[in-house]
């Protein structure tokens, strides 16, 4: 019997005569050039191919794919090239052969970044083609079957691999037969005690149940039965075991709470069947408050569909009922396979919702990787995707938008479009302002609003969890902190050149050529932005634009001097930043600090922080606040106040009436008499400081007070 035989006859049952002989050459090819090759279990190589190609002939998926699954391993293992592959078998089999060949040399290891590299490639394969995945989880699904005979720890690698990625993404696109049988496969092998201990138990378990199970199957059946709906199926269903154990992990369910649920399926002929059976069920056993949800009206992420409804069964245990289609139960089993059948047409194909919906996906995992600054934070977003656990909310228009568990008004508004997500500045839930931050649940109607020129807050990064807000917001904050340091590098350039009486306007466009490219910088702009950055250093690099030959004595180098401080405008945003020490407020005298790679740290100059930076020129910086300063600015109060009731009232009191905001607040108590306030208050400037110190002259119960400073 030839190793072919089954396959061959999988495939007779729906591809054309040509097709199948086309698939009987690969094997052809395949066999020869294994020829001699063994597996660990000791059989011959080829049975591995067959076996996944079985697997996908089962799947009823296109005679590209079963070619391409016969020959995936011939360029790894194998003299075949693939110019041979493509002679023969045309491109689209070769492309796909070497794009799972790829996916095969990498290793997803628990060296995070290693892994990281290989995702970003392993996404730009499927987003080649879609079909380089499903023949790749075909080959995994086959080696996890046969990795009886590995060693250990290879074992193990292998399990843990396949958990955190493969079935992962076998779930994604919905192929729920491969992913069931990955999980637990990988749990098996991960954890075999856990496993065996678990497997049993759930032996038992059913056992117990199936009295119970008979009695409710019957009962749907007779309350289904007056529909007289023409084909209508009840399954009892079963939990697999990973997903068991990961219940009893994540949720610190016990074994008999999650056991305690019976499961059933209804497959009916039609959409509109579907709600006349759960009307049915309904009848039949009260439904829980609350549990229903409508995956037909709203598929998920994956395109699967069905209802779902949980009963209040005899004897009080619940039952989880799902109701669905032919067609949807097909997609629910094999996702995005079910529509590479080769039947389908190119129109079937574009109109329907779960492949459309995995390549939506997948393109925006594309999107993802072009805007995410490195492969770690890339593979950290994919990671959040791959674990989808959604919530649907709507827009004000009605239009239904799905988001990760957990996600805020800010993702809300990034899903809609980048520009909404870049310009937003507060959110109504349901009508009302709700803080940003928020977590949505389900059915919540977001309304975004947006100003022009807003930005995004790099606080937000705290708590968005989609991976498009997250690569959106770090993008806008790396370009606009771009262009803040190319400003800033320039008025320090210009700066430091007047001091030689020269100007960035006087410079030839020749000389600054010649040192951005002695500098080894891209451009002007560039250099500027290194200046800003604190990388470059300004006095520095205006001794070289003057002197570009610097053959000669440099211009006597006199320091910058304090007749020329550089006056900051207070928006200057992320390159110049405001001391915590001493919490410089505009009316106090100023220094700076150039911080490699971070830009300007704004001082009072009586700081004990920047004594050591005043005998290096080319970090320390004479500055100057501009006149009409817009903007709020922080600082430390202390106040001692007697111990009485009200008191921290008051001081509020007179804060707010002079129009000053407190950010925190702390009381230590002193003795018994009398207590220290700490208070950070924003205010806009000295004046407006003092004003409010006058305010709390007023108060009778305040002893005294004073600005705090870092010592
Ligand atoms: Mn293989």
């Amino acid at each position: 019997m030839s190793y072919f035989t089954e396959l061959e006859k999988e495939i007779h049952a729906y591809l054309d005569d040509e097709q199948c002989e086309q698939i009987a050459l690969a094997f052809k090819v395949a066999r020869d050039a294994h020829h001699g090759q063994k597996r660990r279990t000791g059989e011959a190589y080829i049975t591995h191919p067959v076996a996944a190609a079985l697997t996908l002939a089962q799947l009823r998926l296109d005679h590209q794919s079963i070619i391409a699954t016969l020959l995936h391993d011939t360029l790894e293992d194998t003299l075949i090239t693939k110019e041979e592959l493509r002679d023969q078998f045309g491109d689209e089999v070769a492309e796909l052969v070497d794009g799972v060949s790829k996916l095969t040399q990498m290793e997803f290891e628990n060296r995070a970044h290693a892994q990281a590299e290989n995702f970003r490639k392993m996404v730009l394969a499927m987003v080649r083609d879609i079909r380089v995945i499903i023949v790749k989880l075909a080959d995994r699904l086959h080696n996890m079957q046969t990795l009886g005979v590995m060693p250990r720890e290879k074992k193990r690698r292998i399990a843990r691999e396949t958990l955190d990625i493969y079935a992962p993404i076998a779930n994604r696109i919905g192929i729920h037969r491969f992913y069931v049988e990955l999980e637990d496969l990988g749990f098996a092998a991960l954890y075999p005690m856990r496993f065996r201990i678990l497997e049993d138990a759930v032996k038992k378990a059913r056992g117990n149940r199936k009295e119970i199970m008979n009695v409710i199957e019957s009962g749907i059946q007779a309350a289904l039965e007056p529909l007289e709906l023409e084909s209508c199926k009840v399954l009892g269903r079963q939990k697999h075991l990973y997903s068991i154990y990961k219940k009893m992990k994540s949720k610190q369910a016990s074994f008999s709470e999650i056991m305690d649920v019976y499961a059933f399926r209804v497959v009916v002929d039609s959409p509109d069947n579907c709600y006349r059976a759960l009307g049915a069920v309904h009848g039949c056993y009260k439904p829980l408050p609350e549990r229903f949800k409508d995956y037909i009206a709203i598929p998920k992420a994956n395109g699967y569909q069905s209802l779902h409804t949980t009963l209040f069964g005899p004897y009080g245990v619940p039952i989880e009922v799902q109701i669905r289609t032919r067609e949807m139960d097909k997609v629910a089993e094999h996702g995005i396979a079910a529509h590479w059948s080769y039947k389908m047409s190119e129109q079937d194909i574009m109109l329907n919702e779960s492949h459309m919906r995995a390549r939506q996906w997948i393109k925006d995992l594309l999107e993802m990787q072009q805007s995410s600054s490195s492969s770690l934070e890339f593979i950290e977003t994919v990671k959040i995707d791959l674990f989808p656990d959604e919530v649907y909310v709507f827009t004000p228009k009605g239009h239904i938008l799905e988001l990760p568990r957990g996600a805020t008004s800010v993702d809300f508004a990034y899903t809609v479009h980048s520009d909404i997500g870049n310009s937003c500045i507060a959110a109504k839930i349901d009508r009302r302002l709700a803080p940003l931050s928020m977590p949505l649940s389900n059915g919540q109607t977001v309304e975004i609003i947006t100003a022009p020129g807003a930005s995004p807050n790099p606080a937000w990064l705290n708590f968005v969890v989609t991976g498009r807000a997250r690569s959106n917001i770090r993008h806008y904050l790396k370009s606009q902190r771009q262009a803040e340091s190319v400003s800033l590098g320039k008025r320090l350039l210009n700066n430091a050149l007047t001091q030689f009486n020269s100007g960035i306007e006087q410079l030839s466009a020749q000389v600054i050529d010649q040192i951005t490219a002695a500098l080894g910088v891209r451009s002007f702009d560039a250099l500027c932005e290194a200046i800003g950055l604190g990388n470059q250093v300004a006095l520095v690099v205006a001794k070289q634009l003057l002197n570009p030959m610097g053959d000669h004595p440099a211009v006597s180098p006199p320091g910058q001097d304090e007749e020329n401080p550089l006056a900051i405008k207070g928006t200057e945003g992320m390159v110049v930043k405001y001391a915590e020490c001493c919490r410089p407020i505009p009316g106090d005298p100023i220094v700076g600090c150039l911080t490699a790679g971070r830009g300007i740290v704004v001082h009072t100059d009586q700081c004990p922080r920047v004594v050591g930076f005043r005998n290096k020129p080319e970090r320390f910086i004479y500055m100057t606040w501009q006149d009409n300063i817009e903007g709020n600015f922080k600082v430390d109060i202390g106040v001692h106040v007697l111990n009485q009731v009200g008191v921290l009232a008051q001081l509020a009191g007179a804060i707010a009436d002079a129009a000053g905001n407190i950010d925190d607040i702390s009381v230590n108590p002193c003795d018994g008499n009398y207590h220290i306030v700490s208070i950070t208050l924003t205010v806009r400037n000295r004046i407006h400081l003092a004003r409010i110190m006058r305010r709390l002259r007023t108060i009778k119960t305040v002893l005294k007070f004073y600005r705090v400073r870092a010592e």
